[in-house]
């Protein structure tokens, strides 16, 4: 099957080049990232001029990009995919944006004959490269069955939330719950080490017990070795907060623990941490403990 890939960074790369593995033709577009366009084409994918280009190609576009401009400059930009998909096309937007532009993008696509997905993800670089990601999927149930074989290469749980946009609010509540529990042991961890116990086996001794999580395991041992290059952008997941406090405030649904993440995360990103991995939250509670400086 002849399908397109745009957006090739952290995640893109690695998912495209899962598709390609297993055999599909990958037409594939990056507005930037050069070096992941040669790599994946020294593997057999084809580089396209733009999203048009990748459109006009393939049957199925997949869309990487950071954030809800992104996806809409992608489909609805001056060479948008709209101007070269054929009718019958499918989009699969993998990206984390709002769930209100989403279901509009769809509405739009839907004019010119072609079905949307939303498919964002969890499971971060290594979920991308071992084809273990979560994927949360809103859109026609019939359009999620037909495009299904392709996301088991890159997904373990592959669960149909519900129409299009119930993918993204079902990422929007997995990031409300990464971003709680990131604070929650970033405090725990700074805590402990301040009462004077080893951090490192307090995490040990925690991931044997109620408060153990992926979050402690992962991140925690980034928090512990001082490990920030992303992995997952901090500003990234301050965008992903941003969409959790816009839809709470639309519906008045308080939130606070979130939004104390959100000004947390502003201060981090204020003192250069916007492009460290999100578990450099943990600077920030070091610095309010004077254990360190930013
Ligand atoms: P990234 O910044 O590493 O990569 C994004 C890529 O999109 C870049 O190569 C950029 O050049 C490209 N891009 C941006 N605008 C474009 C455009 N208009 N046309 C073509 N290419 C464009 O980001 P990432 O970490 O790969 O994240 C991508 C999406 O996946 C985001 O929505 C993010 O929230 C989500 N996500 C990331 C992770 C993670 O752990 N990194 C996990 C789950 C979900």
């Amino acid at each position: 099957m002849n399908l397109s890939f745009i957006g090739l960074g952290i995640m893109g790369k690695p998912m495209a080049g899962r598709l390609l593995e297993a055999g599909n033709d990958l037409y594939v577009y990056d507005k930037n990232a050069l070096s992941s366009i040669k790599e994946l084409e020294s593997k057999g994918a084809i580089p396209c001029k733009n999203p048009k280009d990748a459109a006009e190609k393939a049957k199925v576009v997949f869309i990487m990009v950071p954030d809800t401009p992104d996806v809409e400059e992608v489909l609805f930009g001056d060479d948008g995919v709209e101007k070269g998909i054929k009718p019958g096309s499918v989009v699969v937007d993998m990206s984390t944006i709002s769930p209100v532009a989403t279901r509009n993008f769809a509405e739009r696509l839907r004019l010119k004959g072609v079905e949307m997905l939303d498919a964002p993800v969890s499971g971060g670089e290594i979920g991308a490269k071992n084809g273990t990601l979560s994927i949360m999927v809103g859109g026609k149930e019939e359009v999620f069955q037909h495009i299904r074989p392709y996301l088991e290469i890159l997904g373990k749980s592959i669960i149909h939330i519900g129409k299009n946009g119930d993918g993204q609010v079902c990422k929007m509540a997995n990031q409300v719950v990464v971003a709680l529990t990131m604070l929650g042991v970033a405090e725990a961890l700074v805590l402990a080490e301040k009462a004077g116990a080893d951090p490192a086996k307090v995490r040990e001794a925690l991931l044997g017990g109620f408060a153990q999580s992926k979050i402690l395991e992962v991140h925690g041992e980034r928090m512990l070795k001082g490990m920030f290059i992303p992995g997952f952008r901090t500003v990234l997941h301050r965008k992903d907060i941003k969409i959790a406090l816009n839809t709470a405030q639309e519906l008045c649904v308080s939130i606070p623990g979130t939004a104390l993440v959100h000004e947390i995360f502003n201060a981090l990103i204020a003192h250069g941490g916007a492009d460290l991995d999100h578990s450099s939250i943990i600077k920030v509670i070091e610095a309010l403990a004077k254990k360190e400086n930013f």
